[in-house]
């Protein structure tokens, strides 16, 4: 590990990235299999593959004590080199002590090695657990012959090299190492989640061998917004594939053998949510990467998606939550089949391979698509027209040339929305914001005028109005304010005089006994101040009512 750590030291010292890469890649041609595999993981600050999803449970706590015990280290003295380095490794390291000092009588720690020594801490496991974890932490503790060689291995276990080394920078490293094309690594890492197993493929020029981790999440391809009533410049430039845009939740499905998982775009696990559509992946022929949208939908009708909300704030998934509202998967793309990865395949072939294994059933279909020719981009508005009528948000464009790049928000993939309406209203109270903008006041509670000529709140908005804007209109609002009413008190909301109106737009309109209105609005943005608008012309609650209504009535057209 001491060659290891002095590889570190010299990727730190160079703010280079070619440099890095260069230096790197030297270190990993001169190493042997075992130590190759394991390095390259720690380089990534990772202790195992990814794909295994496990972690070493070796809080700072134990590595602390485990010093202590090794190299007889006080707290006094941990608490000074704490606050001289403000990290773990960095602060350590300076106490150590020879193996043979210490009467240890170790194999030299080398990545492969302290591999092992790490598989062993993760295994550890019932009553005697965190004792089996500090002993086996005492060992490598103990195995570390050198201060640089401990404050790396520490660093490992901390989770964090902070040496400038993105994972990118590792992938071109291997690259470089053993002559293989940068993106041909890079896709091997995202298909085998083990950016190890793959720099060994590297080597022996075996990468198109690497098998798919199903059951690895792989990031999610993101759309850039177009906007609405634009010049659709960009459409002339490419033929399009025009998705509905679902009012969902974004999902990727992995169907290996008979399992079957799915995964949020936080990449969470949510399998157990939705027992219909595990049920629906489960009768899929082959093992593949789906990528969809979540939506809830009975008699082949997608519904909006407060009915979904209703099972997304559920922790349990009763058989009669199933029934009163059903959940569908709409496939739309597909990003691996068997063995094969299909990420550097064009969409349309990718659209081609995924309508041959999805089934249509209640639970699970492919969701629809047409193709958009470059010369037809002028009739965008019109489709998007269509797909509002049948109640969606608007529409997804894709190139029908792209891979699947994930993770990135590209201009590959398009999505254009429209706001539902936009309501005149006016703040009555407002709240220091948070982060940069906690010395401003930002959050602003606002109110449309009920029946009566009364204001009733309809929502509070947080974005939309520029840092300048906000900077100005907060002393306004601190000159203005007013004695809260008993039955208006809120934590942390100071109430204003009803002055200031401002445009909001959003995206749904929905009954909420949050506010006193009995509406709340699904993501309220600022527009724009309306300094040419008087409060006594704010919109009132019978304008809600009416755009309410509206998008009732569009959402009951059937499909
Ligand atoms: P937004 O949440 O407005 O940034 O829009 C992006 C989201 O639209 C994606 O993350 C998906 O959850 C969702 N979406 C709905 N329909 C589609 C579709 N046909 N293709 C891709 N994403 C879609």
């Amino acid at each position: 590990m001491l060659q290891f750590a002095r590889t570190c030291e010299s990727i730190a010292a160079t703010p280079a990235k070619n440099e890095k890469v260069r230096r790197l890649a030297g270190y990993l041609f001169a190493l042997d299999e075992a130590d190759l595999e394991a390095a390259v993981r720690f380089f990534t600050g990772n202790p195992f593959a990814q794909r295994e999803q496990r972690s070493l449970s070796l809080g700072g706590s134990t590595i602390v004590t485990a010093a202590k015990h090794v190299w007889g280290v006080t707290d006094a003295q941990l608490g000074s080199a704490y606050r001289e380095h403000g990290d773990l490794g960095a602060a350590l390291c300076g106490f150590v002590r020879p193996p043979a000092d210490l009467g240890f009588f170790t194999q030299t720690l080398t990545p492969a090695w302290l591999h092992v020594l790490f598989e062993e801490v993760a295994q550890a496991s019932g009553k005697t657990a965190g004792k089996k974890r500090l002993v086996l932490c005492e060992r490598i503790l103990g195995s570390c012959r050198d201060p640089l060689e401990a404050k790396y291995v520490i660093k490992i276990m901390t989770g964090d090299l902070r040496i400038g080394l993105r994972e990118g920078l590792v992938v071109e490293a291997i690259a470089t190492a053993f002559t293989a094309g940068v993106d041909h690594v890079r896709r091997a890492v995202m298909a085998s989640s083990d950016i190890g197993s793959v720099a060994v493929a590297a080597r022996h020029g075996s990468l198109h061998g690497v098998r798919i981790a199903y059951g690895v999440p792989i990031g999610f391809m993101l759309a850039s917004p177009v906007t609405y009533g634009g010049s659709y410049r960009e459409l002339e430039r490419a033929n399009w594939i025009v998705e509905d845009k679902f009012d969902g939740i974004r999902a990727q499905a992995h169907k290996y053998g008979d399992q079957v998982r799915l995964f949020s775009r936080t990449l969470n696990d949510i399998s157990h949510t939705y027992p219909e559509v595990m049920q629906a992946l489960r009768t899929i022929q082959q093992d593949c990467i789906i990528d969809g949208e979540l939506v809830a939908r009975r008699d082949g009708r997608v519904l909006p998606f407060r009915y979904l909300q209703a099972r997304l704030q559920r922790k349990t998934v009763t058989a009669d939550l199933v029934a009163e509202v059903p959940v569908a998967f709409m496939c739309f793309d597909i990003l691996a089949a068997q063995e094969e990865f299909l990420l550097d395949e064009p969409l349309l072939e990718r659209r081609k391979r995924l309508a041959h294994i999805i089934p249509d059933n209640d639970s699970i279909s492919m969701a629809a698509s047409y193709e958009l020719p470059s010369a037809q981009a002028g009739e965008i508005e019109r489709r998007f027209e269509d797909a509002r009528a049948r109640g969606h948000e608007g529409l997804v464009l894709k190139r029908t040339d792209s891979p699947y790049h994930p993770g990135r928000r590209g201009k590959w993939w398009l999505k254009l929305k429209r706001e539902l309406s936009t309501l005149d209203v006016v703040v009555v109270a407002v709240e220091w914001g948070h982060g940069k903008r906690a010395k401003v006041l930002s959050d602003y509670t606002f109110a449309v005028r009920g029946k009566d000529g009364a204001l009733l709140t309809i929502g509070k908005a947080y974005s939309g109005l520029t840092d300048a804007e906000i900077s100005e209109l907060t002393p306004w609002f601190l000159s203005h304010r007013i004695a809260p009413t008993a039955a208006k008190r809120s934590r942390g909301a100071i109430p204003v005089e009803a002055e200031i109106v401002l445009e909001v737009a959003f995206d749904i309109i929905q009954p909420s006994d949050l506010h006193e209105s009995g509406f709340s609005l699904r993501f309220p943005r600022i527009v724009r101040i309306r300094q040419d608008k008087p409060p006594s012309e704010i919109d009132t609650i019978d304008r809600v009512n009416e755009i309410y209504q509206q998008m009732l009535t569009r959402e009951h057209v059937p499909h």
